[in-house]
């Protein structure tokens, strides 16, 4: 008999220690999801909260409180208190401005106990998203209507007879070949973003000389700046220390800038590219004496399409600066712009060494 009770014993305390072990992972489980879960009885009474309910709720002293004093929102209550009453799974999603929370309740039922389990979501930033990705597209569509419609108009005149007329003839396909050349650029800068921003462009990491790189993007632009009357002057500090960069990316960056310092600088006009020692790293500096930019846009057109004033900017497509803030961030740094309006802008970008 002593024999079999020991055996018991002995099976006792291993299946304790297996039921301890589990309980040990359940609790740390609960302690580290990021969801926030409620435990409470059938009088609402809150029984157990992991810590990220009280992050949520924004608030640590959870338990022995009521629902209703811990989730602080009618919508929220009322889904408690359906569940309460029949017995049924709720969710419901609500905004809780104060808290500039977007947050998804799941008030599940118990069946043993008569009261109910809480699951809190927090969606804020799935909801940023969404609405980012609504926003492009209805940008992206409107964009593209513009010289869709330009297009249909002047393929039509074209139809009506203007084909035949030697002068016009010519004229409207120039302007179609404009139109078509902005919708492939606006649809390469889409792709471009579009990489950019999924993390699919792989940037190849290499120790650039900073003079090298602007030099490079000087000769570039160079044609295309006498074109336009302005003069290029390029001044690099001497000693600067490489930087580890993608170079054909960061040259398309300032490519970018050089591009813009041309259409919005009148002919006559100087663009001035520089790089200087920063502690951490380098500083290069489009600056141009063009039209400038009003200081409420100033951080606003790295933002994609954002267009200062479109019928002063005529072509482009306001993707640009939004492609070269990426490709900057991607190599751990930042790019900002100056300007006195009126009388020139400066574009910094900063690289870390
Ligand atoms: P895009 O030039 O194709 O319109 P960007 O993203 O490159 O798009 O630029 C966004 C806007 O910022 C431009 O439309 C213009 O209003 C303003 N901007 C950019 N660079 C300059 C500059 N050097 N001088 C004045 N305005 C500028």
């Amino acid at each position: 008999l002593i024999g079999a009770i020991e055996s018991r014993r002995a099976s006792f305390g291993s299946e304790l220690a297996v039921l301890r072990a589990e309980t040990e992972r359940l609790a740390t489980v609960l302690e580290q999801l990021t969801d926030g879960v409620l435990i409470a009885d059938a009088d609402g009474r809150v029984q157990f909260a992991n810590p990220a309910a009280g992050k949520l709720f924004g608030t640590d002293k959870l338990t022995h409180q009521s629902v209703a004093q811990v989730v602080r929102d009618h919508q929220l209550i009322e889904a408690w208190k359906r569940c309460q009453q029949t017995r049924l799974l709720q969710i419901e999603a609500v905004e809780l401005p104060t808290r500039k929370q977007y947050l998804q309740l799941i008030v599940i039922p118990d069946e043993h106990e008569g009261g109910s389990l809480l699951l809190a979501q927090d969606l804020t930033q799935v909801r940023k998203l969404e609405m980012v990705r609504r926003d492009f597209i209805s940008n992206v569509s409107h964009e593209l209507r513009t010289p869709l419609a330009s297009l249909k108009a002047l393929t039509e005149t074209l139809q009506s007879g203007a084909l035949a007329d030697p002068d016009a003839g010519p004229r409207f396909l120039e302007r179609i070949h404009t139109e078509v050349d902005a919708l492939t650029q606006m649809t390469q800068e889409l792709l471009d973003l579009s990489r950019i921003e999924s993390g699919q462009v792989q940037l190849n990491f290499e120790a650039i000389a900073p003079r090298k790189l602007i030099h490079s993007a000087a000769d570039r632009m160079k044609a295309q700046v006498e074109r336009a009357s302005l003069i290029l002057d390029v001044k690099v500090d001497d000693g600067l220390l490489n930087i580890n960069a993608d170079k054909n990316r960061l040259e398309q960056v300032l490519v970018n800038l050089i591009h813009n310092s041309v259409k919005f600088t009148k002919p006559g006009g100087r663009i001035t590219l520089g790089a200087e020692a920063v502690p951490g790293g380098v500083r290069c500096a489009v600056r141009d004496t063009g039209v400038g930019i009003p200081s409420e846009s100033l951080t606003r057109i790295f933002e994609r399409f954002y267009r200062v004033d479109s019928s002063r900017t005529g072509s482009g497509t306001g993707l640009g600066l939004s492609i070269s803030r990426h490709i900057v961030e991607a190599h751990g740094g930042k790019i900002w712009a100056e300007s006195d309006e009126g009388r020139g802008s400066v574009f910094y970008f900063e690289i870390p060494i």
